[in-house]
Parts: C-alpha cells; sequence; structure tokens
C-alpha cells in the first residue's frame, strides 16, 4: 500500500508539472541598490503578478499590471528562486532536454541570478551551481538502479559567432566540446576557466558580457543497469546578452553591429518561444545561432524556463515596459485569463491532494 500511495503521489505530480505547461516565465525584480526590499517603480508584487507606478502626460499615476507563471519580488532569495526550477532539474535525469534563459537589459540581476554575485558564499550562489549540485545529488540517489555520465559544455555567442569557452587551445577550431565531470567541484573549477576564457580578447570584460549570451550545458547520459536502456537528457543555463535597445543615432561601428546582432538574436527567441506557445506549426529556428544552438531543447517534449529581470529604478522604466512585453509575448497566460485562472484552481487543488498524501506517507513511515 506503502509503495501504491508513493506511486500515486509521484502520478499527481506529473500531472501537476503538465498542468503548468512546458513554457515558463517567471519575473524576478531586483532591489534598488543600496536599498534592501524597496520596490521603486514596482506598486506591487503578488505571487503570479506586478503592477508598475507611471505617471501618464497629464501627471496622473497609472498602474500597468503584468501577469506571470510566478514573480520574485526583490527580498526574493537565490534559494527561493532556486525551489520552483528543481523539478525541470529533475526531469533531466529522466531524458528530458530543459533550457532555463536569464533576460533582461544590463544591470537587471540576470548574472546575479544564473551565477549569483561576485562573492559568492553558500546562501547567494546562483541557479547554476544549484542544478549542478542537485543533480549529482539524484544520481547519487539512484546509483544503484541507474549509471549516469555527466559532461559539460559552456559557449559563448557574440555577434552571432560561437566560441567554445572550455577549449585550452586558443585556436578555438571546433566547438562542441564535451568535458566529462564526476562532480560539482569539477564542474565549478570550469566555470571559472569558462569565466577567464570570457574575458580573454576583450579590454573590458563587463562590457563583453553584457553584449554576448553565455550558455552552461550539462548533458547527461544515463543507462538503466537491470535493462541495459539508455538515456539522454540535458540542460542548457543561459545568461543572455544585455536586452537594452541602443539609439541608433548615437552608435556607430562596432557598436551598432553588436547591438543589431543581440536585437536579432533576442528576437529571433522570442518568434520561436512565442510561436511554441502558440503551438503554431511553424517555428522559426534557424533565424539566430542561438535557437539554431537549442533547436532540439526548445518544443516538443522540451522544457523552457524564462527568468525575466527588471530593474527598478525610475530610470529603467523605458527598459522595464519593453522587458515586460517581451515577456507577455513568450508566455501564454495572456492568451486566456479564465484558462489560466481556471489551470491555476486545478494546479492548487492537486497541490492540496499531494500535501494529504504527503501526510498519508509520513503518517505510515
Ligand atoms: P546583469 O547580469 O543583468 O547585467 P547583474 O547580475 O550583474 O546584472 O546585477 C547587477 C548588480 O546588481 C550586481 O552588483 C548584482 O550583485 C546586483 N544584484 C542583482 N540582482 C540582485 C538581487 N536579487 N539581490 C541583490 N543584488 C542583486
Ligand atoms: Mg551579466
Amino acid at each position: 500500500r506503502y509503495q501504491k500511495v508513493l506511486e500515486e503521489n509521484r502520478k499527481l505530480y506529473n500531472q501537476m508539472q503538465d498542468l503548468k505547461g512546458n513554457i515558463r516565465v517567471y519575473c524576478r525584480v531586483r532591489p534598488l541598490i543600496g536599498q534592501q526590499n524597496s520596490c521603486g517603480v514596482v506598486g506591487s508584487v503578488e505571487e503570479e503578478s506586478i503592477s508598475l507606478v507611471t505617471s501618464s502626460k497629464n501627471g496622473k499615476e497609472v498602474k500597468k499590471t503584468f501577469t506571470f507563471n510566478k514573480v520574485f519580488g526583490p527580498s526574493a532569495t537565490q534559494g527561493e528562486v532556486f525551489s520552483d526550477t528543481q523539478p525541470l532539474i529533475r526531469s533531466v535525469l529522466d531524458g528530458f532536454n530543459v533550457c532555463i534563459f536569464a533576460y533582461g537589459q544590463t544591470g537587471s540581476g540576470k548574472t546575479h541570478t544564473m551565477s549569483g554575485p561576485d562573492n559568492i558564499t553558500e546562501e547567494t550562489v546562483g541557479v547554476n551551481y544549484r542544478a549542478l549540485r542537485d543533480l549529482f545529488c539524484l544520481l547519487e540517489q539512484r546509483k544503484d538502479t541507474i549509471h549516469y555520465d555527466i559532461s559539460v559544455q559552456m559557449l559563448e555567442i557574440y555577434n552571432e559567432q560561437v566560441r567554445d569557452l572550455l577549449m585550452t587551445d586558443a585556436s578555438n577550431k571546433r566547438y562542441a566540446n564535451l568535458v566529462p565531470v564526476s562532480s560539482t567541484a569539477d564542474v565549478l573549477n570550469l566555470m571559472s576557466l569558462g569565466q577567464k576564457n570570457r574575458a580573454v580578447g576583450s579590454t573590458a570584460m563587463n562590457d563583453r558580457s553584457s553584449r554576448s549570451h553565455s550558455c552552461l550545458t550539462v548533458h547527461v547520459q544515463g543507462r538503466e543497469l537491470s535493462s541495459g536502456n539508455g538515456l539522454r537528457g540535458c540542460i542548457h543555463l543561459v545568461d543572455l546578452a544585455g536586452s537594452e535597445r541602443v539609439d541608433k543615432s548615437e552608435v556607430t561601428g562596432d557598436r551598432l553591429k553588436e547591438a543589431q546582432h543581440i536585437n536579432k538574436s533576442l528576437s529571433a527567441l522570442g518568434d520561436v518561444i512565442s510561436a511554441l506557445a502558440q503551438k503554431q506549426s511553424h517555428v522559426p529556428y534557424r533565424n539566430s545561432k542561438l535557437t539554431q544552438l537549442l533547436q532540439d531543447s526548445l518544443g516538443g517534449q522540451a522544457k523552457t524556463l524564462m527568468f525575466v529581470h527588471i530593474s527598478p529604478e525610475p530610470e529603467a522604466l523605458g527598459e522595464t515596459i519593453s522587458t515586460l512585453k517581451f515577456a507577455e509575448r513568450v508566455s501564454t497566460i495572456e492568451l486566456g485569463a479564465a484558462r489560466a485562472n481556471k489551470e491555476s484552481g486545478e494546479v492548487k487543488e492537486l497541490k492540496e491532494q499531494i500535501a494529504s498524501l504527503k501526510a498519508t506517507i509520513a503518517r505510515m513511515k
């Protein structure tokens, strides 16, 4: 009977994940620098929506509300932000492909979410490290039934050119260098090598990192010990280039070229996700290097999570609105508030059932 309850729990859980859909958009609001917990132009933060306070021509305050699958306010911790992505990480070991993106203007907190701040501690490490730690922990738990091989890859896309960040050989003739790893410590070493390589050849590292996409990919290959059956899954953790628009009248030369490449690839990504969210028959993968590279992990059974970051400063308002509009375009939520409500009602019901099953399990132990 215990097994049956466990099985039922797992079934409900999967049902809940299905209801949440394969494309999710979460919003994270950065705190005002130097003022923890302050919201700036962000008027209110609910679990699934945020409101911006803007003023109109006649000086009246205007509230604009945007809806997401989940919203994290300025006081949300790295741990809280990660806890919702945990089921996605687990699905990689079951053979699913997953993409997690950080989108937003430069300075909005993308790198903070994915990697953490400059001086990382156990509390402040980002999604990348937590995801890998979880993977290694889970495969240890499953080691009596499945053998897993894990390897990682780190790429940078700059001006539509792909560069391997884990190549020790500077010629970089090929990319897709997969490095086998057996512990989170291995991965940390590779990540710092990647960071160093990213800085090479650029005079201002921060500039470069805000104008290129970086992608950490973890490939998982599993073999079931009893049957010999194999499975493959992978997760792409992508810190996107800054989404800010540049004033074309002010930039020329290399800067203009960079801006055009970023613009092109972010809108190509938006087009792909929005085509998938609307279940269109044609998905335009071929319009950028980023979407070509991730093609196998976007759509189909693959799961996508986009963290949309916004800065609360009044000066950032224009970019914040355009970021939120991008987010709305790629999310399914706007397709029908009624459906979204119905779904969140069903999710709530499932959550309650799961909680009561968990209590049963605890009692049976
Ligand atoms: P981006 O990668 O989008 O350019 P960063 O992640 O570098 O932005 O964030 C800009 C600055 O704001 C950094 O100093 C970072 O540590 C800080 N920051 C970003 N998000 C948060 C947060 N949620 N809590 C505290 N500090 C943050
Ligand atoms: Mg960054």
